[in-house]
């Protein structure tokens, strides 16, 4: 595998840890948990969007690009690293919010992601949540090429082919750290959204024949809408590094059951893996995704579907900086306490 090829600005912190979890590991009783701490990637509180973003930011800076544009919704990890890498590239950065919730909670709407978003010297704009947010983003895009201005547009989630490399990379690292090890992976599970993470994960795993099977916990669409997305981008992203039919339809598979009541609404047993994660190892988890995929993947273990003694490692792909837009989805009056 020779990402080499591509162009890239390196700027995570990488390798990521790869951690075993003993307390959460003891408390569920089931399988070894390990996990891969994306969230740990170093960029404005880190995330999954960083690898991404050193593919898809090479590019802009090779096409001379003067404006970085993207979309997402309100509370956007996505958006948020984009904005911290144009920032230390030294580009302007606009963004398209689309309110996917219609909350009208202060702290949703101006805190956390947006926060930092603002803090990079980002632009932001508001869009009514179901519209086509990438050809929204596209048509705004040309009326600025029209007035002479230098766009680079980056799609929801930073997935295409060339984003998608970024987790092409995470494979091969996470295969690397296991080996290095003598550490036999059985499964990897990870939140999925716009695809392009867990359309990277098994191009790279397929390509190096791991043999490790891949679950993506769903956040919004239905399962076969999203395993489409998955499987149609890692199509594309195996045809980019040149080698066309690695990854078969069967390869990609989602588990959608935890969306809950819809993309960013959070959910009972999202929180409640949110807590756990916080008090058994000391790690945040964010209302939207991890906390959805962790909220699955423990549900998952509580019902059998890994043997005692697998070795699981959950990929964390960030988001911690939206839980300061989400606060009030917590209910912490019994702390108020001495202990
Ligand atoms: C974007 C995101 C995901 C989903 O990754 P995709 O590549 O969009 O599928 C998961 N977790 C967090 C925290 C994210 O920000």
């Amino acid at each position: 595998m020779h990402l080499a090829r591509f162009p890239r600005r390196f700027i995570a912190h990488l390798p990521t840890p790869l951690e075993r979890l003993d307390r959460l590991t003891a408390e569920l009783g089931g399988p070894e948990i390990w996990i891969k701490r994306d969230d740990c990637t170093g960029l404005s509180t880190g995330g999954n969007k960083t690898r991404k973003l050193e593919f898809l930011m090479a590019e802009a800076e090779l096409e001379g690009a003067e404006i970085v544009m993207t979309q997402g919704a309100t509370q956007s990890n996505h958006a948020r690293q984009t904005a911290a890498f144009a920032a230390k590239m030294g580009m302007k950065c606009h963004i398209l919010l689309e309110d996917r919730t219609g909350s009208d909670n202060s702290n949703y709407n101006n805190n956390g992601n947006v926060l930092l978003d603002h803090l990079h010297g980002a632009t932001t704009e508001k869009r009514a949540g179901g519209g086509d947010m990438n050809a929204e983003m596209e048509a705004l895009a040309d009326e600025m090429r029209a007035d002479g201005k230098k766009v680079y547009t980056i799609p929801g989630g930073g997935s295409n082919a060339t984003g998608a490399l970024g987790y092409v990379n995470c494979a091969f690292e996470l295969l690397g750290q296991a080996n290095e090890r003598g550490l036999k992976i059985d499964h990897i599970v990870h939140a999925t959204g716009s695809a392009g993470t867990q359309a990277g994960l098994v191009t790279g795993l397929k390509a190096m024949n791991a043999q490790i099977p891949l679950l993506g916990i769903g956040v919004r669409a239905p399962k076969a809408k999203q395993e489409e997305n998955v499987y149609n981008l890692a199509l594309k992203t195996a045809e980019k590094l040149g080698c066309p039919g690695v990854v078969q339809r069967e390869d990609v598979v989602a588990n959608t059951d935890y969306v809950g009541e819809g993309y960013g609404i959070p959910t009972e047993d999202g929180l409640a893996a949110i807590r756990m994660f916080a008090e058994l190892e000391s790690i945040l988890l964010d209302p939207v995704y991890s906390a959805k995929g962790a909220a699955g993947f423990i549900d998952l273990i509580r019902k059998g579907h890994f043997k005692k003694g697998d070795r699981v490692v959950f990929l964390h792909t960030g988001g911690s900086a939206a839980l300061f837009g989400y606060d009030n989805a917590f209910d912490f009056q019994d702390r108020w306490k001495r202990a």
